[in-house]
């Protein structure tokens, strides 16, 4: 389905470029003036705009092109048709060295079709306002060029809005990226003007002045620019430790590394993979184009982990183009996947999972950068045990060890908490029953204490199936228990009461007593039947606050249950007026 739809939208691509481009070429032709042409000075005007485009300036995670100072210059003067043949060349064969994120035949006629057409769309403002090509005329120039090259910039990006529109992407006219591009273009326009009067005065020569030295300065710049971005990356990665210390639950450990380290390794996909089985890869969180997941989708395992798939155990690895993807032969990524990076989480010397990084750029992760990943995924190795600690030690805290069910503790801050909520009126009633096994002592005496311990477990099992999303059910003492039943009026915590009442009364427990001589293969299961006797208190009716609804259920399970012959459900108020009588 997906592939139909890109497929789908190739071909609409493509239909419109077929239109779009010939026809705005045959109009730059016929109805725009050009000049005679210089093809030597054409030639190098073409290879400064090259090396320029070649050049672009990386700036706070954005790619700053310059060459509009020359294609304007190209522009001003041998006119529109040769200004769009130029950036089609140019254009196409960049594609070859710039890292894209589409399609190589997608990228060319989705960029081919808008250069084209915003040339021709400034061209044509540029000159019903009055503009000329070959003017010497400074202050004309001047005027038209800055209004060409405004227009040119707005033009650019409303077009690029259009298309992420049908992309179901946003871009904003206003966003960073697109203020950025009007700013530069703006900047620019005194270079293109000032090449342009300079090349027709003293022709190629002026390239010698202005359009080397411009070369030469985007080189240094980029050689700067790399610099600033390694500092940049050290900033950012000293922010990710501190920030993960910060983290105490496994979840937002994952979710903070996954999105701090975008900003160190930039990537297109990142999946953190669970290996503790040591054998079963378990996708943990994703983040990609559709952000942080749980549901992770774009890459899949074929198999167990083997010795020889290709997936380095012990040292980080960087598979930089598709062939050396392939060597992966467990994993399948979803998409276009140009490089990946696969690092090992170890702990105690045993590789406990993966973080996987992909991008759908040739040579998108850096030897340079593989210390510093090294590092950084060292603090998230000990991040996420320390999370794991913190989520089993704050589990223990609020559970039975034996039963698995919840404890006291847990049981009163949870009836609390549910008690606000009915006196906030979230909750339109709120009822509890307490159970307690009926002569449970002598169970104990006649089997031992490990089978009534497996009696508890397996009628915690039976009243677990009891439970819905809402209700907690928690080991109240020894063999009592405690459901909290959200939205529940008495009558129906009394129904479900009856209802598990009656399901233990038939249920057989099966036990393998251990208080006889026998050898371990002689021992034999037998089934035990049980009782219990259970009591329903209600809020806000039976009680006002916390306490006084458990009390009043524990009252309920004691005269209604115990006292009235055991195997019983008790109710509140009848019992308390039961009670009164007596
Ligand atoms: P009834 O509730 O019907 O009045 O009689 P009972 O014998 O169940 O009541 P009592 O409260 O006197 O005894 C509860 C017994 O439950 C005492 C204790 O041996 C047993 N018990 C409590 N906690 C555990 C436990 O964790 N494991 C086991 N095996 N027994 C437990
Ligand atoms: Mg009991
Ligand atoms: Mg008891």
């Amino acid at each position: 389905m997906a592939v139909d739809v890109s497929r789908k939208n190739q071909i609409i691509i493509f239909s419109i470029w077929l239109l779009v481009v010939p026809i705005t070429l045959y109009f730059a032709k016929m109805y725009f003036p050009s000049r005679e042409l210089d093809w030597t000075n054409l030639v190098i005007l073409f290879l400064i705009m090259f090396l320029t485009m070649l050049l672009p300036i990386q700036f706070q995670n954005m790619t700053i092109s310059l060459e509009r100072w020359i294609t304007l210059t190209i522009f001003l003067q041998y006119g529109l048709f040769i200004e769009i043949i130029f950036i089609q060349i140019a254009m196409f064969l960049i594609l070859f060295t710039e890292k894209s994120t589409l399609p190589i035949t997608h990228k060319f006629f989705v960029n081919s079709g808008i250069f084209a057409l915003t040339s021709l769309l400034s061209g044509a403002i540029y000159h019903s306002l009055g503009g000329t090509i070959g003017s010497m005329d400074f202050s004309k120039v001047f005027y038209f060029g800055l209004i060409y090259a405004i227009s040119y910039s707005l033009i650019n990006n409303l077009l690029l809005k259009v298309y992420f529109h049908f992309n179901s992407h946003i871009f904003s006219l206003t966003s960073k990226g697109a203020l950025w591009d009007y700013a530069s273009t703006i900047i620019m326009v005194p270079f293109g003007i000032a090449l342009y009067f300079l090349n027709e005065h003293l022709s190629n020569k002026s390239l010698l002045l202005v359009g080397i030295p411009f070369v030469i300065f985007l080189f240094i710049l980029r050689m700067f620019n790399s610099s600033t971005t390694v500092n940049d990356q050290l900033s950012c990665a000293a922010e990710i430790g501190p920030e993960l210390a910060d983290r105490l639950l496994f979840d937002e450990v994952l979710e903070t590394f996954l999105v701090k380290l975008k900003d160190v390794v930039p990537y297109d996909n990142a999946y953190v993979v669970d290996l503790r089985s040591g054998i079963d890869f378990v996708p943990l969180m994703g983040n990609g184009r559709n952000g942080i997941t749980k549901d992770v989708k774009g890459i899949l395992f074929h198999d167990i982990k083997k010795v020889d798939d290709g997936l380095d155990e012990f040292f980080t690895r960087i598979y930089f183009n598709e062939k050396e993807i392939k060597s992966l032969k467990n994993i399948e990524f979803v998409g276009n996947i140009r490089s990946v990076l696969t690092a090992p989480i170890i702990r105690n010397e045993i590789t406990e999972g993966f973080l996987i990084l992909t991008s759908y750029r040739k040579n998108m992760f850096k030897p340079e950068s593989l210390n510093l990943i090294d590092i950084l995924n060292g603090f998230f190795a000990i991040s996420l045990e320390k999370a794991r600690f913190y989520e089993s030690t704050i589990e223990k805290g609020v559970r039975c060890g034996l039963t698995k069910l919840h404890n006291f503790a847990y049981l009163e801050t949870k009836l609390e908490e549910n008690m606000g909520e009915l006196r906030e009126g979230l909750l339109s009633s709120l009822s509890v029953i307490m159970l307690d096994i009926d002569y449970f002592k002598k169970i104990n005496d006649t089997y031992g204490h490990e089978c009534g311990n497996v009696i508890l477990v397996k009628l915690a099992e039976l009243l677990k199936s009891h439970r819905t999303p809402v209700t907690t059910l928690a080991r109240y003492g020894g063999e009592e228990f405690v459901f909290i039943l959200p939205n529940f009026t008495k009558k129906e915590a009394t129904d479900l009461a009856e209802e598990i009442r009656i399901e233990v009364e038939k249920t057989n427990f099966a036990i393998t007593p251990d208080l006889t001589e026998d050898k371990p293969e002689d021992k034999v299961s037998i089934d035990v039947n049980i009782t219990i006797s259970l009591g329903v208190a209600t809020a806000l009716e039976d009680a006002e606050n916390a306490k006084d609804l458990l009390r009043n259920a524990d009252r309920a399970l004691y005269i209604g249950g115990k006292q009235s012959g055991r195997n019983l459900v008790g109710v509140y108020n009848d019992v308390e007026e039961a009670g009164t009588k007596v």
